[in-house]
């Protein structure tokens, strides 16, 4: 029987054969194939920029055009925001007439949009909670809660069923409970290896957090996907008519769906089978979320009869960016493997560079940046992608700096980061001890028992005697009015204010800031968390406090954060990109910049602890997604130490750069180190009038070392773990002690 066939005879509407084939006219002879196909169910599985977005935003057309399906019928699913957005626009785009149809930069976003069904995975499932939510338990005003309750919410349940909130902490079982629900696993279907956690009590935990939530009224963001699979596999008249609603279904980056994105897409397409899947295997990069590349793999046997359809030709990146990114992709083992080629001949190799540190890594990319820039290059036509959302400080700080307009795509600024904006308040507070913003905002943060009540009394004796919450705050403490517990906690939290102002006067601001984070429990408070981004978090506070050594005092720094703050941006105009390679999939830029490749960096260093051997795979395949972002230029650099866990580290490169193809890339080499050192970094003293040994590493002046890139040489100079060294034949290098023996050792 054919696939056709195994289609219902649905209703045909006004076709605009014209239209439908001028939709087809730009595209390869592959990408006709999979704009036309019939309704077999059909799976695009193609590498990096060979048009699979583009395939999937024209079949949608083309659907239209055709007379095939109406928009409402249409269903089209992406992962973030930002793409269904851009979605939205180019089907807009591409049905406008076609003397009007606008190239992409000048999309109009004033085109309506045409698409109903087009969204992500969580926005349409809550559309469709809404109209069923009774038959779960809920109303269809339900909230949908944000990470901060769901921790609360765990919390209760800890509470409740009597575990130690420090053992067991209720990030984890928020953390916990959401990777249940991206696998699909209900309390009463929990494999017996997770129902062991939390002390045996996980399958109870899990039933009670589902219970409260009822309660409140409220749906997690896992419920909103898991909520519609049970409705739809309890209630098949339900899924049936929205089978017959929409029985076009379109999904983008397939290989990044979870088991429960899975079955959803299942259940709906087992019907009619009107199925189209783009996806690239080497472009999984969320496997740590729970995504199952495996899904994209096991297509045709699931959704048999499938076709599948490769495309090899790469519209989007210059030859060498290509191959490059190709040979970088194929150390890994398990990968489908694909042909890629681009008609984009020569264009400018993959540039390899070097650099002292994060903040002369950034210092050179603003300069290329501004460089570009005076030579006629968009600043909205560039980006600068990194591995961890720390490395963004120190090039907002430069484009500050320099006045080059940016934008942080997928997340806040680094200086909007909440552990950043409770970080500067207790420096704040310090500074000015009237600040109530700062203080209302850290009171409770980690919790000294001052909730939503106690804040609300403090409030009102402020309002009554006209004083700041502070003072406020010291008088109920002298008083009855609240539970001893309370009063001791705020007492406690006072005194050590007033201690560390007095240590302000003597301790480096730095120093000082440590010492706060540390002693008021607030770094200790996410170390104790178990969330995924809690690690994120704690290596931003760790950036904060390096990046406030290029402030002279506190109130220099404090002066920074405020203009910092202000500027703020107008989301129009020409701005570079700033985000995470995760928060890159899909986009493309003409240039890329790519800081940060350093082993322990990227590959990150506790992905590979905690997954090993398939972490440095998916580790591989982000570096993969972010070199493919580039059109015409890509940036690669790696700094030779960073500030990493409050310390230097020496850094060495990663081990993806020895796996670019040489012959695609070409090294530049970064200047001495002298003549463009970081304002930050010590000032480096005549070897001569230096006299003192590093006590730590016992390295002698004028001892002879060996490094193995730079060979043998002399020690002029010891800065902690830094040493200058003058060698034989490289000159002078600054470089890290661990990366150095002693010459009559080797
Ligand atoms: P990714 O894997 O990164 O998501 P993709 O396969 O979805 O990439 P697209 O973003 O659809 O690729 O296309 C990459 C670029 O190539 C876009 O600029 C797109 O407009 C262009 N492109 C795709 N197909 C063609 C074509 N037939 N002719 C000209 N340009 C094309
Ligand atoms: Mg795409």
């Amino acid at each position: 029987m054919s696939a056709t066939k195994d289609c219902p005879p649905r209703p045909r509407f006004a076709a605009n054969a014209q239209r439908a084939a001028q939709l087809c006219a730009g595209l390869n002879e592959a990408q006709r194939e999979a704009v036309t196909a019939d309704d077999t169910p059909l799976l695009v599985l193609a590498g990096a920029g060979t048009g699979k977005t583009r395939v999937l935003t024209t079949r949608i057309a083309w659907l239209l055009a055709s007379g095939r399906a109406r928009a409402g019928q249409i269903m089209a699913v992406t992962f973030t925001n930002k793409a269904a957005q851009e979605m939205q626009q180019r089907v807009a785009a591409l049905l406008a007439p076609a003397q009007e149809v606008p190239a992409p930069e000048e999309e109009d976003a004033h085109i309506p949009p045409p698409m109903q069904w087009l969204g992500t995975f969580h926005a349409l499932s809550a559309r469709m909670l809404r109209r069923h939510a009774e038959l779960v338990g809920l109303s269809s005003q339900f909230t949908i809660l944000d990470a901060d309750d769901q921790r609360r919410l765990a919390k209760q349940v800890l509470q409740n069923a009597g575990l130690d909130e420090k053992r067991w902490p209720a990030r984890a079982l928020a953390a916990a409970i959401d990777s249940w629900k991206n696998k699909n696993y209900a309390p009463n279907t929990l494999p017996a290896q997770a129902a062991s956690g939390f002390a045996g009590k996980a399958r109870r935990l899990y039933a009670d957090y589902q219970t409260r939530l009822k309660t409140l009224n409220g749906a997690d963001f896992g419920d909103l996907i898991a909520h519609v699979v049970q409705i739809w596999q309890t209630h098949p008249d339900i899924l049936a008519a929205q089978q017959a609603r929409c029985p076009y279904l379109l999904v983008d980056e397939y290989q990044d769906t979870n088991t429960a994105q899975y079955l959803w897409l299942r259940l709906l397409a087992q019907k009619d089978k009107c199925l189209t899947c783009v996806g690239d295997d080497d472009q999984s990069i969320y496997g740590w979320r729970g995504a199952e590349v495996g899904n994209m793999l096991r297509f045709e046997k699931d959704f048999a009869p499938a076709r599948i359809i490769r495309l090899e030709r790469n519209y989007r990146s210059s030859h060498h960016i290509l191959k490059a990114a190709d040979g970088l992709i194929a150390a890994n083992k398990k990968r489908l493997g694909k042909t890629l080629w681009t008609e984009q001949s020569g264009g400018a190799r993959v540039q390899l560079s070097s650099c002292w540190d994060g903040e002369t890594e950034a210092r050179q990319i603003g300069d290329e940046v501004e460089a570009l820039q005076h030579n006629g290059s968009a600043l909205s036509d560039m980006a600068v992608l990194v591995r961890a959302s720390a490395q963004m400080r120190a090039f907002e700080d430069r484009f500050l700096a320099c006045d080059i307009a940016y934008r942080v795509i997928g997340g806040p600024r680094f200086y909007e980061r909440a552990e950043i904006r409770d970080a500067n308040a207790y420096l704040r507070l310090l500074q000015q001890p009237d600040d109530d913003l700062a203080f209302e905002r850290i009171a409770n943060r980690p919790r000294r028992g001052l909730g939503a009540q106690s804040l609300q009394k403090l409030h009102g004796l402020a309002r009554q005697q006209q004083i700041s919450l502070a003072r406020a705050a010291a008088l109920l403490a002298d008083s009855d009015e609240w539970a001893a517990a309370t009063r001791s906690a705020l007492a406690r939290f006072l005194q050590q204010l007033e201690r560390w102002r007095e240590q302000a006067a003597r301790l480096p601001h730095t120093r000082l800031a440590e010492l706060v984070l540390d002693e008021s429990g607030y770094t200790a408070m996410w170390q104790a968390d178990k969330s995924a981004d809690a690690p994120g978090r704690l290596d931003n506070l760790k950036e904060l406090i390096r990046s406030m050594e290029a402030f002279a005092s506190l109130t220099e720094y404090l002066e920074h954060i405020a203009l910092v703050m202000e500027s703020e941006h107008n989301p129009q105009g020409d701005k570079i990109s700033l985000m995470t390679l995760h928060a890159a999939k899909g986009l493309e830029f003409g240039i890329v910049f790519l800081p940060g490749w350093e082993e322990g960096l990227f590959p990150h260093a506790r992905a590979l602890a905690e997954k090993g051997e398939a972490a440095l795979e998916e580790e591989r395949r982000l570096a993969y997604v972010g070199l493919t972002r580039a059109k015409r230029r890509a940036y690669i650099s790696y700094a030779n130490s960073r500030r990493l866990h409050g310390s230097w580290q020496p850094a060495a490169p990663s081990r993806f750069l020895d796996e670019l193809p040489p012959e695609h890339c070409e090294t530049k080499d970064a200047p001495r180190p002298e003549s463009y050192a970081p304002r930050t970094a010590p000032v480096l003293a005549e070897p001569e009038i230096v006299t003192f040994p590093s006590p730590a590493g016992g390295w002698q002046l004028r001892a002879r070392v060996f490094h193995q890139k730079f060979g043998y040489g002399r020690i002029q100079h010891v800065d902690g773990s830094k040493l200058t060294v003058a060698f034989d034949k490289a000159g002078i290098k600054k470089v890290m002690d661990g990366f150095v023996q002693k010459a009559d050792a080797v």
